[in-house]
C-alpha cells in the first residue's frame, strides 16, 4: 500500500562538506608512500598562516592538544589559574587540569553568549597566568578588551577559535589577534580533516616549544646540531606529547581551507534566512550579532522564550526530532557538570547567566550542504513547533 504522506528524509544536525577534491587530495597522499606528517602538514601549515595572518602555524591532531599545547608554552602549572568561560565545550577546561592549573570560571554576556569581560576582570588575581576566550559559535568575543585586562606581565591571552575559521574582528582575522590562537578541524566544524588543529601565534619561542612538546619533546635544533652524526639522532629536550597531524589529514586541510570561502558564503546565506524568518517571531530570541559578514556562522542558537510557550526547551527539542530536524545544545556548562561541580564546589546560582542562556537554548542546522529547500524546512518546522505551543 502506497501511503499519502510523504515520507520526508531527516535533516541531521550536521554533515561534512567533502567534495571529490578531497577524496582525490587523499588518495594522492595514500599513494604517495608518505603518510603521516610531512609534505603536505607543511604546506597546510603555511598557508593556514597565510590565511590568518599569523607568523607561525602548527597542526596538530586536535583543537584540545593545541590548547594544551599554547597553555604549557606559556609556562601553565600547578596552582596557577586560567579565567575561562562556563559556558564551553569539555576541552577549553580538562587542558588547564591537565597541567594541574585551576580553571577559574566566569559567566556569559546574555546577549552574544561569549566570555563576559567585566567577569574576567573580577576573577584576575596574582595567580592568574591566562585568559581562555572561546569565540561563540564563531563570533569573535570583545578581543580588544581582554588584550587591555591581559596586558601586565605574565598574564596572556589564549583564544579557542574551535568554531572560529574563517571568522574576522573590526578587519583582522581570527588567528592573529591573540598570543595563542587554537583551532578546531573535528567532523562538525567549519573547516574539517576529520580530527585536526591548528595553533597560530607571532612568537618565535612559543612556536618552537609547542613544537618540540607536539611530537615527544623531541628538538629539532639539537637534532640539526649533530646532523653530521646523522639522520637517526634526537634529543630529548622534555617529556612531551604525540599531537602531530598526518599528511593524510593536512591533504584534506589544503582542499578545505580553498573552499573556505565558499563554504562560509553559504552558512552566511542560511544565518540571513533564519534571522530574516525568525527575529520577529515572538516565541524566540536571537543571539546579537556585530557584524554578520565577520562570523564564521558555526552555530545558530536560538533561545526560547518560555513566557510566549507552553513547553521548553527539551520538549522543543524532542518535537523538532518527530519532525525530522536534528539540533543539539551548546552547552551544558562546565560549573553544572559533575566533575567541576565536586572539586570545585561550583553552583548552579554561580553563573545565573550560562545557567539560564544554556536551559533555554538550542541550535539549528548550519552548514554548506544544506539546500535550500532544507533551510525552508527547518524554518518551516521550527515555526510550527512554536505555533503549536504558543501560550
Ligand atoms: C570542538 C571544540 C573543541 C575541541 O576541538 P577538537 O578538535 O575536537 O579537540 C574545543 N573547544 C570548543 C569550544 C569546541 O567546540
Amino acid at each position: 500500500m502506497v501511503c499519502a504522506r510523504q515520507v520526508k528524509e531527516p535533516i541531521p544536525f550536521s554533515r561534512p562538506d567533502v567534495t571529490g577534491d578531497e577524496i582525490r587530495e587523499v588518495v594522492a597522499v595514500l599513494e604517495s608512500g608518505w603518510i603521516t606528517t610531512g609534505p603536505k602538514t607543511h604546506h597546510f601549515e603555511e598557508e593556514f598562516a597565510r590565511a590568518v595572518g599569523a607568523r607561525f602555524a602548527l597542526a596538530l591532531n586536535s583543537c584540545t592538544a593545541a590548547l594544551h599545547l599554547a597553555l604549557e608554552a606559556l609556562g601553565v602549572g600547578p596552582g596557577d589559574e586560567v579565567i575561562l568561560p562556563t559556558l564551553t565545550f569539555a576541552a577549553s577546561g580538562e587542558v588547564v587540569r591537565y597541567l594541574g592549573a585551576i580553571p577559574v570560571l566566569v559567566d556569559a554576556d546574555p546577549l552574544d553568549h561569549n566570555i563576559d569581560p567585566a567577569a574576567v576582570e573580577k576573577a584576575l588575581t596574582p595567580r592568574t597566568k591566562v585568559v581562555m576566550a572561546v569565540d561563540f559559535g564563531g563570533q569573535a568575543c570583545r578581543l580588544d578588551q581582554l588584550l587591555t585586562l591581559t596586558r601586565s606581565p605574565g598574564i596572556h591571552l589564549v583564544e579557542d577559535a574551535a568554531h572560529a575559521f574563517p571568522a574576522s574582528l573590526e578587519g583582522r582575522a581570527i588567528g592573529s589577534i591573540s598570543d595563542i590562537t587554537c583551532f578546531s578541524f573535528y567532523a562538525t566544524k567549519p573547516l574539517t580533516t576529520g580530527e585536526g588543529g591548528m595553533a597560530t601565534t607571532d612568537n618565535e619561542r612559543w612556536a618552537e616549544r609547542m613544537r618540540v612538546m607536539s611530537l615527544h619533546g623531541i628538538s629539532k635544533d639539537a637534532w640539526k646540531r649533530y646532523a653530521f652524526e646523522g639522520s637517526w639522532h634526537y634529543e630529548i629536550v622534555a617529556p612531551g606529547y604525540k599531537y602531530n597531524m598526518t599528511d593524510i589529514a593536512a591533504a584534506m586541510g589544503l582542499v578545505q581551507l580553498r573552499r573556505a570561502g565558499e563554504m562560509l558564503a553559504r552558512r552566511r546565506e542560511i544565518a540571513r534566512r533564519y534571522r530574516e524568518a525568525l527575529a520577529d517571531d515572538g516565541a524566540f530570541e536571537l543571539l546579537s550579532c556585530r557584524s554578520p559578514d565577520e562570523h564564521a556562522w558555526h552555530l545558530f542558537v536560538i533561545k526560547l522564550r518560555d513566557e510566549a510557550l507552553t513547553i521548553q526547551r527539551d520538549r522543543f527539542v524532542t518535537e523538532l526530532k518527530a519532525a525530522g530536524i536534528g539540533t543539539s545544545v551548546h552547552f551544558i556548562p562546565l560549573h553544572l557538570h559533575p566533575y567541576y561541580r565536586q572539586t570545585f564546589g561550583y553552583r548552579a546560582e554561580d553563573f545565573p547567566v550560562a545557567t539560564e542562556l544554556s536551559q533555554r537554548s538550542l541550535s539549528l542546522p548550519i552548514y554548506s550542504r544544506m539546500t535550500d529547500a532544507e533551510v525552508t524546512r527547518v524554518i518551516e518546522e521550527v515555526r510550527k513547533v512554536a505555533r503549536r505551543f504558543r501560550r
